[in-house]
């Protein structure tokens, strides 16, 4: 039976990824990569921008490393005809509504603003693998319409048929000719990062998603690190490019993550790095070195530095947070269309909680691009993420959550995926290489709080600033006078906040954080009611009351801090 439309077979994606490059020659082109599968099958990859020079952000987008996961594949492809289409007619990007026939709602149209359509693809040297493991695909498809005998979709019934395709299609390792359920290797374990699971923990067959038998199971790590062709061809785009942002897009679970998924939780303790070998599973001399316990908050957590100017571990929370919050307010109102669209953000195993406790993920391509930094020789940091899309509930999901129904379920899933990889591409694009100064006045206190000239929120009391204020005469004049009170005070203030991490928490979450909220509220309704005098006003009131409020809470901080 052939998929149902909008899941496109292996040849068809590799069409759509030479009609690309064909239909856009100025901005996109297809190259394809060296290893072939192991069914023969060639992979590519599409570059995208028109910018020239050095210090351009090289960002990575991959989807379809686990075969049965249809959907990420498709939608990518469209999200980037969208992008190339708006770019060359100098538009921003639609996105259509969706009437939800299951949950009765309607999802209602958005658009993608045209600044940071060019943004995105002049500023960025853009590289996308819409389909990282075609031969998985291919299998995947001709099990469609398949159900096992009792009905479930479940891949995993014992002895039983598989419905759901995750693997690649590596062949029966030697001395198992017959058995179809040894062929294959989970391509998201084999990648280079805590891949000798015996060495690296200790309790490898605890709280550790992976398997290291071949047959009859849907996470095997494969021979070696890096054994799978698909996997050297991501290794050497990677690092042939110098990749330094990635996302990587699965079904389906509504998450937004960030490393680390080898370790729980983090750490800011150099020493405590999955290269470290003084860390590693001794078998002779256990209680000295006994390996990483993965999970528990004991004694190893994995180093995720935190320090400035960079602030590796807030920025990462920070961008997933704002995909999220985009996706949520395309959802428009109502709890129906809220709850349905409301997606979770956290490191990796952070999210990952299984009877209460948390789960380790060795040997994934997330983890592995983000661990490359730590290794010799590198400076430049890199940003590594994961997205697993949210199909509706209802009905299309209880039958087969990796591919949503057509009609009533992939509009919805495909709509976040554009809202999630547009606003994850223009964050990149509007911060990326951060400012080391500003020429003009800079937002002190804010930027030392966000760590960031060119955070969301930063750039939002930049414009109320230097734009929404001076449009009118009063307003001109007011911010003239609070400025000259602001700047006596702020370098001081931003110079102590640097040196003190709990005082910039207190300043960014009960100060900074409702003051934004406070203003947005009122540009909101002052837009909305056309009162140019209401965003004034307010405006002027809420920073009079968010200020008194940030004095008595820093007054507060710095009591505590210098006593
Ligand atoms: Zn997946």
């Amino acid at each position: 039976m052939p998929p149902p439309l909008p899941y496109r077979t292996v040849e068809e994606i590799d069409a759509e990824i030479t009609a690309l490059a064909n239909d856009f020659p100025s901005t996109c082109h297809r190259v394809d990569l060296t290893h072939q599968t192991h069914e023969g099958r060639t992979m590519a990859y599409l570059k995208i921008g028109t910018g020239e020079g050095t210090n351009r952000p090289k960002v990575l987008i991959t989807t379809g490393v686990h075969g049965r996961e249809l959907l990420p594949p498709d939608a990518i492809l469209n999200y980037l005809r969208k992008l190339l289409t708006a770019y060359r007619d100098q538009r921003s990007i639609s996105v259509a509504s969706f009437p939800d026939p299951v949950n009765q709602v309607t999802y209602p149209s958005v658009e993608l603003g045209a600044n940071d359509v060019k943004r995105i693809v002049e500023k960025l040297d853009l590289f996308v693998v819409p389909l990282v493991n075609p031969d998985g695909r291919a299998f995947d498809l001709t099990l469609h319409g398949l159900t096992n005998p009792d009905g479930s979709f479940d891949n995993t019934v014992p002895g039983g048929s598989r419905i759901n395709w995750r693997m690649n299609r590596r062949p029966n390792p030697a001395g198992d000719p017959a058995n179809p359920l040894c062929v294959g290797v989970d391509l998201n374990r084999n990648f280079d990062i805590a891949w000798n699971i015996e060495e690296y923990y200790t309790n490898p067959t605890s709280h550790v998603d992976v398997q290291t038998a071949p047959c009859n199971s849907d996470n095997y790590k494969g021979p070696s690190a890096g054994s799978e062709p698909e996997t050297r061809n991501i290794v050497s785009l990677v690092e042939d490019q110098g990749i330094q942002f990635s996302l990587d897009i699965h079904s389906a679970a509504g998450e937004i993550f960030f490393p680390w998924g080898i370790e729980d939780n983090q750490s800011d303790d150099q020493f405590k790095s999955f290269d470290n070998p003084l860390w590693n599973h001794d078998p002779l001399h256990p209680d000295e070195h006994p390996g990483r316990d993965g999970v528990g908050h004991s004694a190893y957590a994995e180093f995720f530095p935190d320090s400035g100017p960079i602030r590796l571990r807030t920025q990462h929370r920070l961008i997933a947070n704002t995909m999220r919050d985009e996706i949520l307010a395309g959802a428009g109102s109502g709890t129906v269309a809220t709850d349905n669209s409301t997606f979770q953000t956290g490191h990796s195993s952070e999210l990952a909680v299984t009877n209460g406790d948390n789960t380790a993920y060795p040997g994934t391509m997330m983890d592995w691009i983000f661990s490359r930094q730590f290794l010799g020789g590198r400076t430049d940091p890199v940003f590594s993420f994961a997205m697993e899309v949210l199909p509706p509930s209802g009905p299309p999901d209880a039958t087969n959550i990796m591919r949503p129904d057509p009609t009533t379920a992939y509009p919805k899933t495909e709509r976040e995926v554009f809202i999630a990889v547009h606003t994850w591409l223009k964050y990149i694009a509007a911060w990326w290489p951060p400012r080391t100064g500003s020429s003009t006045c800079p937002c002190f206190i804010a930027t030392a709080a966000f760590g960031s000239a060119d955070h969301p929120r930063v750039e939002f009391l930049r414009d109320l600033r230097d734009r929404v204020f001076p449009a009118t005469a009063a307003g001109k004049k007011f911010i003239h006078s609070l400025l000259r009170i602001y700047y006596s005070f702020s370098p001081a203030v931003a110079r102590y906040l640097n040196g003190h991490e709990a005082a910039r928490w207190v300043v960014r979450t009960c100060f900074l954080l409702p003051l934004v909220a406070i203003l947005r509220g009122f540009m909101k309704f002052g837009r909305r009611t056309e009162q140019h005098s209401v965003i004034l006003m307010g405006t002027i009131f809420g920073l009079v009351l968010a200020v008194f409020a940030g004095a008595v809470w820093l007054a507060f901080v710095v009591e505590m801090f210098t006593h």
